[in-house]
């Protein structure tokens, strides 16, 4: 006999109405993470990512058979992804119009998942004004054999320059191998801008310590260094999204923290999707309120 169908109807603590196909379908084979608990994962941390995410022109990593086999990078729209996936058309750099993807709500994140999607990448402006950055980041990319610490001493000093700029940042571990520093920024001025400021303050550093920093994307340039990739602040590029589950070896996420406890940290995937309530806790924390916000512009440079 079946128990489990004589048991009272769980009370849903879900959010989203979406259905999810192939709930069991192995997506991290090696974390025995389902379809079902990847989907269940984002409409817990819905509440905390939508800030992030809502309304932003978003980029999706797909991986419909689990990220074991074949993943793919998607822009634009399929047209498959149903209503609560929303357009808006955004002029390319060829002049022509293409769709761009957003989501506003919980099931937006469900029913991208429903299409086999992992990852979210954002723009860095909202679809309401897509000129105006509303924030900035420096990536972090450590060569191979880097240690964490390297990171954090990279992450560390970019943040007190910033500071000395007049510029609050916050740091978020990208469930990957690096850290990325996210300066918030009122939407005011446009993407030449503030691509110019990330450019120019990549190369000042590693200008500064070229034995530690590099500001080109070259791997041969990269050698024992950490490039500070400020290519995530041109338009029409993305970074990951905060709360996203990396398509990573046993599933890690792109997590907020705090300056004080990065230092106790030792990896980029220190949080994994089984850290889920956590994580959600530690969103709505005192250490955590205020991340990513502060009204601020670029100084002149
Ligand atoms: P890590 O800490 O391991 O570097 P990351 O998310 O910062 O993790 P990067 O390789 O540094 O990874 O960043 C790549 C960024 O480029 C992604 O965040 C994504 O938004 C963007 N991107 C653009 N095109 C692609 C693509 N085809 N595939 C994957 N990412 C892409
Ligand atoms: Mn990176
Ligand atoms: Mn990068």
């Amino acid at each position: 006999r079946d128990v489990r169908r004589e048991e009272p109807m769980p009370v849903p603590d879900a959010h989203s109405d979406v259905q999810v196909s192939n709930r069991d379908r192995l997506i991290f084979p090696e974390a025995k993470v389902t379809k079902g608990q990847l989907a269940d994962y984002y409409d817990a941390v819905g509440p905390v990512m939508l800030p992030w995410i809502a309304r932003r022109p978003i980029s999706l990593v797909r991986c419909p058979q689990g990220r074991a086999k074949k993943c793919f990078f998607q822009k634009h729209d399929s047209g498959s992804f149903g209503d609560h996936v929303k357009h808006v058309p955004v002029r390319e750099k060829d002049g022509a119009t293409e769709d761009y993807l957003y989501v506003e709500d919980v099931d937006g994140l469900v029913a991208c998942v429903q299409m086999g999607t992992i990852e979210f990448h954002g723009w860095g402006s909202l679809v309401d004004d897509i000129e105006k950055p509303d924030r900035l980041i420096f990536d972090l990319d450590p060569d191979e054999g880097l240690d964490f610490a390297d990171v954090k001493k990279a992450a560390r000093d970019i943040h007190r320059t910033l500071e000395d700029m007049g510029l609050a940042s916050f740091p978020m571990l990208s469930g990957g191998k690096g850290v990325h520093v996210v300066v918030p920024l009122t939407p005011e001025a446009e993407w030449p801008r503030v691509k110019d400021f990330a450019d120019r303050f990549a190369r000042a550093l590693a200008a500064q310590e070229p034995d530690r920093f590099t500001a080109t994307m070259s791997k041969a340039k990269r050698k024992g260094r950490i490039f500070i990739d400020w290519l995530r602040n041109q338009r029409g590029a993305t970074a990951v999204l905060p709360y996203v589950v990396r398509a990573r070896e046993n599933a890690p996420v792109a997590t907020p923290v705090t300056w004080a406890e990065l230092d106790g940290i030792e990896k980029a995937g220190a949080f994994t999707i089984a850290d889920v309530d956590r994580l959600v806790e530690r969103a709505a924390s005192r250490a955590l309120r205020g991340w990513g916000e502060a009204r601020q512009t670029l100084p002149d440079y």
